[in-house]
């Protein structure tokens, strides 16, 4: 090491470099060179290919996934290492997961409905709220199903709701009532 360090000295200075430069071009060097240069290399690819595949797992944009990996290339592992802070922390798998079972949640609440008035659970086909005795639907007057306010006719027995009831559907409550009781099969 000692003898290396002063004959690099020498050479830098004057005279003699022919034993510094014989191991330089030795056959030697170059292979360590080599080497060295084809795994810095295949590191840089490494990196590039582990965030293009990493961004496009995580990102929906193309046009900033190829900036991510445009930023891998050019800037090798300070680029993946900056990429790495400003990903997004879910993959899109995840956040599309999430969001369906949400969703699902949501349709679940909207099924097992709550009583306006004192927010315990009523079931959809309550007529009054069993806690606080609110009146929650108004039964059908054939069938007693509990019909929405909205709904203009009984889907269960066809009937019109009394007082929604539009010309229309107190024809289809007419032609019904006669189906079913003139023409007994
Ligand atoms: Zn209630
Ligand atoms: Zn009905």
């Amino acid at each position: 090491m000692n003898l290396l360090a002063t004959q690099t000295t020498d050479s830098s200075s004057s005279g003699p470099f022919s034993g510094v430069g014989d191991f330089f071009s030795s056959g030697y060097f170059t292979a360590i060179e080599r080497i060295s240069g084809l795994f810095v290399i295949a590191i840089w690819l490494a990196l590039a290919f582990w965030t293009a595949k990493d961004a496009r797992r995580r990102i929906d944009d193309q046009v900033i996934v190829s900036v991510c990996v445009a930023a891998a290339v050019l800037f090798g592992p300070l680029g993946v290492v900056i990429y790495m802070f400003l990903r997004p922390p879910e993959y899109l798998s995840d956040v599309r997961e999430r969001e369906l079972e949400i969703r699902a949640m949501e349709r679940r609440l909207g099924a097992d409905q709550v009583c306006p008035y004192c927010r315990n659970p009523a079931d959809p086909s309550f007529l009054s709220c069993p806690h606080c005795g609110t009146k929650l639907k108004n039964a059908c007057r054939r069938c007693k199903s509990p019909l929405d306010p909205e709904w203009r006719l009984c889907p269960y027995c066809e009937t019109a709701v009394a007082g929604g009831a539009t010309p229309r559907t107190r024809d289809v409550d007419v032609v019904s009532g006669r189906t079913t009781t003139d023409a007994p099969l």
